[in-house]
């Protein structure tokens, strides 16, 4: 579904992304992890192409990604990004986030895009709060709208760049249930996270990405029982 071929980004000296070869199939939930400044986030958003890359091609769905214009738009409303701040939109409420890209990028009638919204947030358990503004819920709550206002488009992927990292804990859990109940309904996702529970239980597999390289891709398994390279033991050392 998504394929990254000899992808090259720097920012400046910097090298942030090293010939990244990656494939995404239909359906697999693939977690990146690995130490900070590796170039995780930098990947999500090249792939949403909300950062360009310097040479290498990225393939969506048969398509490459389109530089501009109304083709871009369609492209980001086929991928689904969810990030670390919630980006609601603070001056519209709840079930309003929810319905804006529907009838604006989608093309719904406003009619069709509140059902649909409805629907999507009691999907993620937040029904009730659809009438209030983002700041009068909690950071699970904005986080699973967040979640929900990107389903809404009915995305063919969904990147989460740590999502439950500006989380208190006790809120953590809510958000990751949402999104294995996702990768239980088949959704392909590209989970950015430091919840090592997550990645052993909802990935296909596993990516470890350190300097700006793929430096392992296995299975989960595999990678936190007995993983390969000194790299990734020495960040498996420090975090679990
Ligand atoms: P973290 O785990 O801390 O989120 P990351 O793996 O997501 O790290 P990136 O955010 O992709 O890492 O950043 C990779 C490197 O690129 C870092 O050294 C960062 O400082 C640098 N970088 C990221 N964005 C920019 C930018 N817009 N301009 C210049 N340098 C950048
Ligand atoms: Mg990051």
């Amino acid at each position: 579904l998504v394929v990254l071929s000899k992808v090259n980004k720097h920012f400046g000296d910097l090298h942030v992304l090293q010939d990244i070869d990656l494939t995404i199939a239909r359906g697999e939930v693939v977690v990146v992890i690995g130490p900070s400044g590796g170039g995780k986030s930098t990947l999500c958003r090249a792939i949403n192409r909300l950062e360009t890359i310097d040479s290498g091609e990225i393939v969506i769905d048969g398509k490459p990604l389109p530089a501009e214009g109304r083709e871009l738009a369609a492209l980001r409303a086929d991928v689904g990004m969810v990030f670390q701040s919630f980006n609601l939109f603070a001056h519209r409420t709840v079930v309003q986030n929810v319905m804006l890209g529907q009838v604006k990028v989608r093309g719904k009638s406003r009619k069709t895009a509140e059902e649909r919204a409805r629907r999507l947030l009691d999907r993620v358990g937040v029904a009730t709060q659809a009438e209030k503004y983002p700041a009068q819920l909690s950071g699970g709550q904005q986080q699973r709208v967040a979640i929900a206002r990107a389903l809404a488009m009915d995305p063919k992927i969904m990147l989460f760049d740590e999502p439950t990292s500006a989380l208190d804990p006790e809120m953590i859990n809510e958000v990751l249930e949402v999104m294995r109940q996702l990768a239980h309904d088949g959704m392909t996702m590209v989970v950015v996270t430091h919840e090592m529970g997550f990645a052993r239980s909802a990935a296909n597999r596993v990516v470890f990405m350190a300097d700006g390289r793929i430096v392992e891709e296995t299975t989960p398994d595999q990678f936190f029982s007995n993983p390969r390279t000194e790299r990734a033991k020495d960040f498996l050392s420090k975090i679990l």
